[in-house]
């Protein structure tokens, strides 16, 4: 019996195990497992529409036991604690299991790059439940702010920073921004037009730093125009309490403070001795194998390709490229054939710039604008896995062109990392 074992539940240990199970399943004599600690398959691109109360939590989400072909592979909702290579097996929370192949498929986490006080008082921005604190955490603010007296403090309440203007930052700040200006600006009577303040950092020259420059300076100018302060050379050196320190000695007083930036390799990664690129993620060859180590393959955020910076590239079209190639190795291996080399680079980039408007790269065709966003819209809701929620999403998107968006918190206050923490310390007004 060989054991093929997948990591990680995300686009490349998904990808590679349907390949797998496609290619492997009815063989009697091949075991199919995946192990992940989360039993879905989140689509990160909606994860802003689900912070700014768009599209319903759930309905961005693919639970693994509904894809199909499900059944002729083993799903374990577990968390890998450690790999041993030279013993050829995976320890979990609750157990270990010994393999013959192995797919490392674990993403990528967002780097603090040693800030102080960002992982106690930045809210991070990369999984489902982020983003439903982000959103409880903004409303809250929202519902203070509404019958704060003092201004400056309702001010304060109401300023959000993002940090990090790449397309993930991005996109989170146009989408906050449709937030208040369709819904907590017209429903909320203490709240004037002008009070809000959203502002974009980002430590390098440009935003949205891989996208064509023209396309980078349009989506620039648009966040200006729909009142988005977008400073760039503009690094943070500590986030307090409701404050971020910029390097100069500025100070910016933000009731909300969200993380955005970059992307560094898993922790889980960190102590197996192989080789790691600079930003800590794993290095394999051509073939996606790890030097060393034939029987282990790695795919998606969590490595990097030797040599081939344009197949290493962080996004979702990548990892299925990875997870493809990784299964298909692994059946060539098992009936003695080749392996093939990975061949792939970025064909575009599609980022939302919010309400009717974005700007897309693709093959070489550059647009923006509201041809833009359809296109976004389109590709976005015919990539999300399975019809039923490509038919929730689009019936999001519809109902809020007549429906106002639902402004109810999803969980008491008390339970946001962020004002946990500052009531412990008996700070700020949201503390009292
Ligand atoms: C907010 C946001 C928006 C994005 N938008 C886009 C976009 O519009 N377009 C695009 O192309 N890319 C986008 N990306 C990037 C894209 O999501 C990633 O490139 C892609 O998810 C990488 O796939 P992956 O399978 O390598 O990792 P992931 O999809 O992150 O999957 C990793 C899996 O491993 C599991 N896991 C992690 N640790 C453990 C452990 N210890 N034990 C068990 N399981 C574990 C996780 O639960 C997860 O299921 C976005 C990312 C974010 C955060």
């Amino acid at each position: 019996m060989t054991r093929i074992v997948v990591l990680g539940g995300g686009f490349a240990g998904l990808e590679a195990m349907r390949v797998l199970e496609r290619r492997l399943g009815a063989r009697p004599d091949v075991e199919l497992l995946l192990v992940s600690d989360r039993n879905h398959l989140l689509f990160t691109p909606l994860l802003p529409q689900v912070a700014s109360s768009l599209v319903e939590p759930r309905h961005i989400v693919q639970p693994v036991r509904d894809i199909r072909g499900a059944r002729r592979f083993r799903f374990r909702r577990d968390r890998v604690v450690d790999i041993d290579l030279g013993g050829r097996r995976v320890l979990l929370a609750e157990g270990e299991v010994a393999y013959d192949r192995l797919v490392i498929a674990v993403g990528s986490v967002t780097p603090s790059f040693g800030v102080p006080g960002v992982d106690r008082y930045a809210l991070a921005y990369k999984s489902l439940e982020d983003a439903i604190v982000v959103r409880d955490h903004l409303i809250d603010l929202v519902e203070h702010a509404d019958h704060e007296p003092d201004p400056a403090v309702r001010r304060r309440l109401l300023t959000v920073c993002v940090v990090g203007g790449g397309a993930t930052g991005v996109e989170l700040i146009a989408e906050l921004e449709d937030l208040f200006r369709s819904y907590v600006v017209p429903r909320y009577r203490g709240i004037r037009p002008d009070e809000p303040r959203l502002l974009l950092l980002e430590a390098g020259r440009e935003i949205l730093r891989g996208v064509h420059p023209a396309l980078a300076a349009r989506a620039r100018r648009r966040l200006r125009r729909e009142g988005i302060e977008v400073r760039t050379d503009t690094q943070v050196t500590r986030v307090e309490p409701e404050t971020v320190e910029l390097a100069g000695g500025m100070a910016i007083a933000a009731g909300l403070v969200i993380w955005a930036a970059g992307v560094t390799g898993h922790p889980l990664l960190a102590g197996l001795a192989v080789p790691h690129d600079r930003l800590g993620r794993l290095m394999v060859d051509g073939h996606l194998r790890l030097p060393g180590y034939p029987e282990v393959y790695g795919a998606g955020d969590a490595v990097t390709v030797d040599g081939k910076p344009e197949a290493s590239v962080p996004i979702i079209p990548a990892a299925l490229a990875h997870g493809r190639l990784v299964a298909e190795n692994i059946v060539a291996e098992l009936s003695g054939r080749p392996l093939r080399t990975i061949d792939f680079a970025p064909r575009g980039m599609l980022v939302s710039l919010g309400e009717k408007h974005a700007v897309v790269e693709i093959m070489g065709l550059r647009f923006s604008g509201y041809p833009a966003w359809l296109f976004w819209n389109a590709l976005h809701l015919v990539k999300l896995v399975g019809l039923r929620k490509q038919v929730q999403v689009a019936l999001d998107w519809s109902l809020a062109r007549v429906f106002p968006r639902d402004s109810a918190m999803m969980r008491p206050a008390a339970r946001c990392p962020i004002c946990a923490r500052t009531a412990a310390q008996g700070l700020g007004a949201r503390a009292a």
